[in-house]
């Protein structure tokens, strides 16, 4: 069988046509592109304001810097997700507090989250891995308990919801990323969805120099940054956009014959709760501790099919380690456990069922 690769993005002609028009107009940077994939996104998960950005971590920084987190604060975070999520606590000064998740969703287990508050801090960033939205309502009811904004990283999900409502529409900001390994790609880009227009404002400044327009002049009022986007970047993701509901309808039914196909007793699936949709930017099984997990990728590279690890136990990566000294076996198990034994697995627009069915058996097959 031909090597069927752990992702690869969708781009059609259509999408190519697309990029093309912009070069070829000369307006190459957030331009009328940029806006219709703001105005896009906006209306799509519901929040009044979005802002395009340069990648799904400058997203992240942005809502940080805007909301004034920097030394001596606290940011929650989950201790299972890709490393972005901590990296940009770190760069404004602040200190990334992890929680462990729950091992059916991989997503931040909310009943660990109030012990770890405390005075210092200032934000709760919930992770919506893998394309499924956390308990993000429950999360909600305890930041305003204690008065505290959520950051939703919800750069996996875009058009992912609870009881209906779209990740990045609950929380003061929600993140979303648009690199190749999620559902539609602008190459690199990210947008920040937020209904607050002060803080829309606020970041729209910061993601260009620092540059306010006050009385038809350039006042620069802030020291900022370039996050801009690129017309062509807009262009090459609006296109996909169109296609966004038919994708995730579709890695649903591919996820539906893994579910119906993998019967291996050491192969654990995800869960999806009732009321949630997963938009699948990853399936992510984990595997018996008694399988030697590398392996497994190597073996399954070796019969033609491309896997990895899904995410990083975060505080026990190398930086985070020797900055923090924590004992995730201890503190973060389940974190620790999808690190190690989770396994990503194919799911994107390009498969076909017959290929979907291929690799569920030849997981089946799997040996210890
Ligand atoms: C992909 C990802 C990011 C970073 O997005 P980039 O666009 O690659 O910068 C941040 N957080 C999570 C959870 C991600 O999956």
């Amino acid at each position: 069988m031909e090597f069927i690769p752990l992702t690869s993005p969708d781009i059609r002609d259509e999408d190519i046509n697309a990029v093309v028009e912009v070069l070829k107009s000369g307006m190459l940077v957030q331009a009328q592109n940029v806006q219709d994939f703001e105005a896009g996104v906006a209306t799509f998960t519901q929040t009044k304001n979005a802002i395009a950005v340069s990648n799904g971590t400058a997203t992240l920084h942005l809502a940080l810097v805007a909301l004034g987190i920097g030394p001596g604060d606290e940011v929650i975070i989950p201790a299972l997700s890709y490393v972005a999520t901590a990296n940009v606590v770190e760069l404004v000064g602040a200190t990334p507090v992890f929680v462990d998740v729950d091992t059916d969703t991989f997503n931040i287990e909310v009943a660990a989250i109030e012990a770890k508050i405390t005075s210092k801090t200032k934000a709760i960033m919930p992770v919506h891995e893998f394309g499924l939205a956390c308990d993000i309502e429950a999360v909600m009811k305890l930041a305003e308990k204690h008065g505290l904004p959520v950051i939703e990283d919800a750069a996996c999900a875009l058009g992912a919801t609870q009881n209906g409502k779209h990740t990045g529409s609950f929380g003061i900001f929600g993140s979303f990323s648009f690199h190749p390994r999620k559902a539609v790609s602008s190459g690199e880009g990210g947008i920040l969805t937020t209904s607050d227009d002060a803080l829309a404002a606020k970041v729209r400044i910061l993601r260009n120099h620092g540059v306010e327009m006050q009385h038809g002049k350039m006042e620069f009022v802030a020291a900022g940054f370039n996050y801009r986007m690129t017309d062509f970047q807009a262009a090459l993701v609006n296109s996909q956009l169109k296609r966004l509901l038919k994708i995730i309808d579709y890695k649903n039914e591919l996820a539906e014959v893994y579910f119906n196909e993998i019967n291996h007793s050491g192969i654990k699936l995800p869960v999806v709760p009732a009321d949630r949709n997963h938009t699948w930017q990853t399936f992510h099984v984990v595997l018996d501790s008694d399988f030697d997990r590398d392996k497994v990728i190597t073996e399954l590279r070796e019969k033609g099919i491309g896997t990895n690890y899904g995410a990083q136990c975060i505080p026990a990566q190398q930086y985070y380690l020797k900055k923090y000294g924590l004992d995730s076996a201890k503190e973060f198990p389940n974190a620790l456990r999808a690190f190690k034994s989770g396994l990503a697995i194919p799911i994107y627009e390009k498969l076909q069922k017959e290929q979907i069915r291929q690799i569920a058996s030849v997981l089946n097959k799997l040996t210890r």
